[in-house]
């Protein structure tokens, strides 16, 4: 059993209430730590602690960022095993995959930014003869980072790095569902000898430690990773104070599979697409369109492909799927396929909870789910499941395809197949989503935008588009 304590101006304290919320092991159903209820006090401290940091922080030189940035995604990967192991037994992801994709990823966070920070450029121009412009970026003082749980370290470090890197003091509050990786992190920081202050980590619910983050008036700046209904909340609390804002919201992806695509590359691709993380990513597939004339071939091969897949124990490295993340959200899963059941769909595999022996027999595991025969306005193919469900129909025309692709409100990120070249480029012009990968599927580079239109977020991460959020343009004007 661990205990979780709050990290602020450089030191672990317990919350004041002295109260805390069970962390479960979602793979063994098992309470395996503590972790603060924090409130309003707790953040207050943390404000109070960040606001007096920023005073040297922000005077601190870019190489001095990038030296610490270094000596965090060092810290990282000393503990490289440790990490992995705590992020597969808080989050339920297979241990391969914690290690291949979430730690790698988090070292990867801040060494990209401790770069980035090195290469980024201020412009200036001369509109006329005798006088020139420069534009200065500061940052903005107070950043609030609130996390999800399905990425835990790899998408908080996603934001700390950036907004440390341009000089701002933050206040994390990551998932309370998964906070045990961002308690080592922290340790990590107190290691490396970041001032107090600069990085502080309050524990607790979204509720309390969120919302007294979103609208507490010294916190200038909100970057949330999470769903869309905690998305527009945090909006409408921030709008009072004209909060600076980024929001990365939920997603119901499409992948849109046409008649020249080679379905040898597909079938597997699709596959890791749809289950990967459990089909907790935010840019999992979750609805597949096959072009008529593919449609009983694609359905055939991917179904006898799904049958294959091995769920449970996240230590063995021969299942591709773990443990659901919370038995809430093994819950929400089960009632949408009861809700695809009860409207006619077709379970063509799993549908189930899946069973285990022990130690995992009370853990939190569903079968990867195929589903078809529903309509498109069907809640089951409207609503985000974040599970490991999809659903497959068919279209006639790449008119057809392009409609049902965007008739969800959300619209984050699309994958086409198509060996026609016109094809890939007009269906991506096509997309109303912030992503589109072309016969392929998260194949991330860090200096591209990554971000949401509709309802799937407001603004983009990655490269200078994050060195961007965090911090603000000044404009100065000389003649001589
Ligand atoms: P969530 O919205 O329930 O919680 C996310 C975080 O916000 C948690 O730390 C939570 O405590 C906090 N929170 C909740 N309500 C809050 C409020 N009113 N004010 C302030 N903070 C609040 O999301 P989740 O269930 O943890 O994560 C799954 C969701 O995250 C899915 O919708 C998924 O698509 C989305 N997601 C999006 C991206 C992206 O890049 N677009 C990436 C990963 C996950």
């Amino acid at each position: 059993m661990h205990q979780i304590h709050n990290f602020i101006n450089g030191e672990f304290l317990p919350p004041k209430s002295d109260q805390y919320l069970d962390n479960v092991n979602p793979s063994t159903g098992i309470v395996h730590g503590q972790i603060p209820d924090s409130s309003y006090e707790d953040v207050q401290e943390a404000v109070t602690a960040a606001e007096a940091s920023f005073k040297q922080w922000k005077l601190s030189s870019i190489e001095e960022r990038a030296t610490y940035l270094h000596a965090i995604a060092q810290g990282i990967k000393s503990k490289f095993d440790d990490f992995a192991l705590a992020e597969s037994q808080d989050q339920g992801k297979p241990l391969w995959l914690a290690k291949k994709m979430d730690i790698d990823r988090s070292i990867a966070n801040f060494e990209f930014y401790a770069s980035a920070i090195n290469h980024y450029e201020n412009n200036a121009s001369s509109h006329k003869p005798g006088v020139l412009n420069y534009s200065s970026r500061r940052p903005l003082g107070i950043a609030g980072l609130i996390t999800p749980w399905n990425l835990p370290l790899y998408l908080l470090t996603w934001k700390i790095a950036p907004a440390l890197a341009m000089g701002n003091t933050v206040i994390c509050k990551p998932s309370e569902v998964t906070p045990l990786t961002a308690y080592m992190l922290a340790k990590v920081i107190a290691e490396v000898g970041l001032p107090p202050g600069v990085c502080n980590f309050v524990f607790g619910s979204g509720e309390k430690v969120g919302q007294a983050i979103v609208e507490h008036p010294k916190v200038p700046l909100i970057s949330f990773t999470g769903s869309t209904a905690s998305g527009r909340s945090i909006a409408e609390h921030a709008a009072p104070h004209f909060k600076k804002l980024s929001l990365e919201l939920g997603g119901k992806n499409p992948s849109l599979i046409f008649a020249s695509a080679d379905l040898d590359k597909v079938i597997p691709e699709t596959i890791r697409s749809s289950f990967l993380n459990q089909g907790e990513i935010c840019l999992c597939t979750s609805r597949i369109f096959v072009e008529k004339s593919l449609y009983d071939k694609f359905v055939e091969g991917f179904c006898e492909k799904v049958k294959e897949i091995k769920t449970g124990n996240p230590l063995d490295e021969t299942n591709f799927l773990g443990a659901i993340a919370s038995e809430e959200h093994l819950n929400k899963i089960e009632h949408y396929v009861k809700i695809a059941q009860d409207e006619g769909g077709n379970i063509l595999v799993g549908g189930h909870r899946s069973t285990q022996s022990a130690p995992w027999a009370k853990g939190y595991f569903f079968e990867p789910t195929v589903i078809t025969g529903l309509d498109a306005s069907s809640r089951v193919m409207q609503d985000e499941i974040f599970g490991p469900v999809v659903t497959i129909s068919s279209f006639e025309s790449e008119h057809e395809a392009c409609q049902l692709a965007n008739s969800v409100p959300y619209g984050l990120a699309a994958t086409i197949w198509t060996s026609q070249l016109e094809q890939a480029h007009r269906v991506s012009e096509a997309m109303e989503s912030g992503l589109v990968w072309v016969n392929t599927w998260l194949n991330r580079d860090l200096k591209t935008p990554f971000g949401g239109s509709k309802q799937s977020g407001i603004g983009r991460e990655g490269g200078r588009y994050s060195l961007e959020f965090y911090s603000e343009a000044k404009n100065t004007c000389i003649k001589f």
